[in-house]
């Protein structure tokens, strides 16, 4: 057992030192910077998450002084702005992007996931991360606010710039 640990972490780590998107710091403390690329666009090719690895008590916290078994969500990745101070900046750097790019799952595949999400681990309210849940479209927000009342229904938070709401 001891050999074949050994023997897969050093495949691990062979495969990780071309593996593009990653920094590799060595033994001697030289760092190996990856090239940047092969983003997802189509969120929607991503699977299911798969939450069988955490205990029940990862889910359980205090909202509004109740005990809630909450569910961490984004549907979308990326912002709009450009804040000094944010990794989205960086991000977008890092990526050559001279604009910001949204990406975001569809209106169906958020639901179709959720409704999951809440059966198998009896998700009781949904903590949205998107960096920015406001920007999306008059026709987006419709769509997922009938069909989130429709088949999710769970109390929820979400990140938002304020301006978007004025
Ligand atoms: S996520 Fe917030 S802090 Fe980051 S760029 Fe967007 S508005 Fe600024």
């Amino acid at each position: 057992m001891e050999i074949s640990q050994t023997t897969i972490l050093s495949k691990i780590a062979s495969f990780m030192i071309n593996c593009n998107n990653l920094w590799i710091k060595h033994s001697d403390g030289k760092i190996t910077k990856n090239a940047v690329k092969d983003i997802l666009i189509n969120l929607d090719e991503l699977p299911f998450y798969d939450w069988d690895i955490y205990s029940d008590f990862h889910y359980y916290r205090i909202y509004d002084g109740e005990v809630n078994k909450m569910g961490d969500y984004s549907t979308s990745r990326g912002c709009i702005n450009n804040c000094s101070y944010c990794f989205n900046k960086l991000l977008r750097k890092s990526y050559g992007m001279k604009h910001s790019l949204i990406r975001r799952y569809s209106v169906e595949r958020i639901i179709d996931e959720l409704v999951y999400l809440k059966e198998k681990y009896n998700i009781t309210f949904i903590k949205f991360h998107d960096s920015d849940f406001l920007n999306k479209s008059n026709s987006y927000f419709d769509k997922f606010s009938s069909l989130y009342q429709k088949y999710v229904n769970l109390p929820n938070t979400v990140n938002g710039c304020v301006e978007l709401l004025i």
